[in-house]
């Protein structure tokens, strides 16, 4: 292969750039993961993971991608047979909805026309129509990866606490954590999903399970198998900073890095960062005059934005036009929205200049690709990012 000089642009939703420092920090010799180093490292990372996660309650990391905790999530909590409800925001929540199916559970969907979050209310209206209480939780996915669409898990919350039913909240947020928002224990979630390869800037390898005490109540009498994904053997193990097994020792270096420059930040900051980035590149897209995917301004996402092509338009050869002339690479349509929609990611480790190097490259991209557009996107994109900057510093000033 020729050499391109320059880095290339890895502008997917995830897995996002890794920061060098983090990287430096998994350059390591492997350390005896059943030796004293190790277990004083594993304290750490266990007990310091849980501020990302807005929780107080254990935080269970396994050596695995992100479908491993879904699986993980289902099987710890569950019964084969039981009915499960979920909602139909997209790709990730299809897969998911594939996963219980094939455990044995028996999950029911509320279709969606992946334009838009979870609806409460129709969350609260299934809910409140089982009487007998037969659905044994609610899984929905935060940040739909597909879409750019996000559920408000607080209103799914108090709708599930309007209908009055004892189901556990599952909630995916292997593509929010630590980008957008979101609070374990003040939203009374039960087990959250999570992984290591988007906001928290490592690469693909973990991912994690956060409980509650009611889904480790739940997990005493679930029958499905578990065998590698047991939440007890992992948190017997975890007492004194080990794994029943032999854990990814040096993404868990990384991971360590990783809180360290998060928790710097500070959580709020990070947020605010993210959310800046997205609306300076829906400000771009609006310029551009294409159509953003999410229909609706309360679930824009702040990790990434998904965007409509023109009809007659292959998304995914803009996409291949962007990677040939530009060496960036940008996120697929995915499931029913393939060819139709890219996606930008602007999640992780990423800073103004990285977004106006991203949207420079879409929107000379979309004139290569002869897509019908108006220029100025990454002129817009400018001025928003000119016009909150100060406030954005303050917010980061405020911090130290
Ligand atoms: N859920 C969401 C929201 C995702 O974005 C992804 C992957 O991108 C997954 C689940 C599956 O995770 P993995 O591909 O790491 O198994």
């Amino acid at each position: 292969m020729s050499h391109t000089a320059g880095r290339h642009f890895l502008q997917i939703p995830g897995p996002t750039n890794v920061p060098d420092r983090v990287l430096r920090a998994m350059d390591m010799p492997t350390m005896d993961h059943r030796g004293p180093d190790f277990g004083t490292l594993g304290l750490r990372v266990l007990d310091r993971v849980r501020h990302v996660f807005q929780t107080q309650q254990p935080v269970i990391v396994y050596p695995a991608s992100g479908t491993g905790a879904w699986t993980a999530a289902l099987v710890n909590t569950l019964s084969t047979g039981d009915k499960v409800l979920m909602s139909e925001t997209g790709h990730f929540a299809t897969l998911w909805h594939e996963i219980a199916t094939k455990l044995g559970l028996d999950p029911e969907f509320i279709p969606g026309n992946w334009r838009n979050g979870a609806d409460p209310d129709a969350i609260e209206a299934r809910l409140a129509e089982d009487k007998g209480h037969t659905i044994k939780a609610v899984c929905v996915v935060h940040n739909e990866t597909a879409t750019g669409c996000v559920s408000q898990i607080k209103a799914i919350r108090d709708a599930m606490d309007r209908a009055n039913h004892p189901a556990l909240l599952m909630v995916d947020t292997i593509s929010s954590l630590a980008s957008i928002d979101y609070r374990h224990d003040a939203w009374g979630v039960d087990v959250t999903v999570a992984g290591s390869q988007k906001g928290l800037m490592l690469p693909p390898g973990l991912s994690f399970n956060a409980v509650s005490e009611k889904a480790l109540a739940a997990h005493k009498t679930a029958n499905l198998i578990r065998t590698y994904w047991d939440w007890s053997d992992i948190l017997a193990a975890n007492t004194k900073g080990f794994w029943p097994y032999t854990p990814a020792t040096n993404l868990i270096y990384g991971l360590d890095t990783a809180l360290d420059m998060l928790l710097d930040e500070g959580l709020a900051n990070v947020f605010a960062r993210h959310d800046r980035h997205a609306a300076a590149t829906r400000a771009a897209v609006n310029a551009w005059g294409l159509e953003i995917l999410c229909e609706n301004p309360a679930h824009y996402s702040s990790s990434l934005t998904a965007i409509l092509v023109p009809d007659g338009v292959s998304a995914d050869h803009v996409r291949s036009v962007i990677l040939k002339n530009f060496n960036m690479s940008l996120g697929t349509g995915l499931g029913k929205v393939a060819d139709k929609v890219f996606r930008i990611g602007h999640l992780g480790d990423f800073n103004d200049l990285a977004l106006m190097g991203t949207l420079s490259g879409v929107e000379m991209g979309l004139g290569l690709a002869d897509v019908p557009h108006q220029a100025g996107g990454v002129q817009a994109a400018m001025e928003h990012l000119k016009a909150t900057a100060s406030s954005h510093a303050k917010l980061a000033d405020a911090a130290e």
